[in-house]
């Protein structure tokens, strides 16, 4: 997708199986399986989706998936499945090497948007950046919560995802809402975490946003009431969601999700029963 002189391709970092009771919490199966059949083991799919946005001066990625430093068990965990190769081959496809990314946006710590930040050296224990030539951003509230996990967050704030970066001198940490670069900004949109950012794009009045994880698939962007068990602030997420929603009928909004197989990208429109519905918009993975 080209929005001036910028471009946008969408990268998928893999395929994983989650239990529905995870993207779908409190939602009643009779009601998500519409969008979502879960198979005999309860289980659907969610996509790694992340995104590499061109300037004429930056190469920027957003998120970078669960990486290669998985064991057998966490592979086994996260049932994960490579459709479209690696983020890595992802991105070869259009031509970048890892050491030309300028720039790494991570929207929030979880693993399975951090863990591709870091992987091993070739002596297969030593953690080295992934993109070595990058500088690596992050809201300061989500690394002090990721800093001090408690019993429920724990397992999915992994320091090895970031602490190399820390010595290396190559993470920023972010306080606020903070342009990243010219037309790009990343704003933080309270919920799933506390230090939880979408990022935005606008060129030549075109607007883009990478909603992340305020709604994993576009179901979550169009139903304020389903949302993630993973949120921490659940009813903060709900009122992220209804001022997004807004905004990206104002603006006419490109949306991206980062974990919907079927939908990863459209707008939000009214459909004919006058309900608000992501329209698809068709656009091949890089
Ligand atoms: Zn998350």
């Amino acid at each position: 997708m080209r929005l001036g002189d910028i471009t946008i391709r969408l990268i998928h970092a893999g395929l994983t199986q989650a239990d529905a009771g995870g993207p779908f919490g409190l939602v009643p199966r009779a009601l998500f399986r519409r969008y979502f059949e879960p198979d005999a083991d309860n289980l659907v799919p969610m996509s790694l989706n992340c995104l590499y946005i061109q300037t004429p001066t930056q190469k920027i990625l957003v998120d970078t998936g669960l990486g290669k430093r998985l064991d057998d068990k966490s592979r086994a965990n996260w049932g994960i499945t490579y459709p479209y190769g690696t983020l890595e081959d992802g991105l070869a496809r259009i031509g970048v090497l890892p050491e030309a990314i300028t720039l790494v946006i991570n929207t929030h710590l979880h693993a399975d948007h951090c863990g591709g930040n870091t992987m091993f050296d070739d002596d297969g224990t030593t953690i080295i950046p992934a993109f070595p030539n990058a500088e690596y951003v992050v809201q300061a509230r989500e690394m002090l919560d990721a800093t001090h996990p408690n019993e429920r967050t724990r397992s999915t704030y992994i320091p090895q995802n970031w602490d190399v970066l820390r010595q290396t001198g190559q993470l920023r940490l972010l306080y606020g809402d903070t342009q990243l670069a010219e037309g790009i900004w990343g704003v933080i949109a309270p919920g799933h975490t506390r230090g939880h950012m979408a990022i935005t794009i606008e060129r030549d009045g075109q607007h883009v946003a990478f909603v992340c994880d305020m709604a994993s698939f576009a179901v979550h962007f169009e139903k304020l009431s389903w949302m993630t068990s993973y949120d921490t602030e659940p009813m903060l997420t709900l009122e992220t969601k209804r001022a997004w929603q807004a905004w990206a009928l104002a603006h006419d909004a490109v949306l991206i999700f980062p974990h919907d197989t079927k939908r990863p990208m459209g707008k939000l429109a009214y459909n004919a029963k006058h309900q608000l519905e992501i329209m698809p918009i068709d656009e091949t993975w890089a």
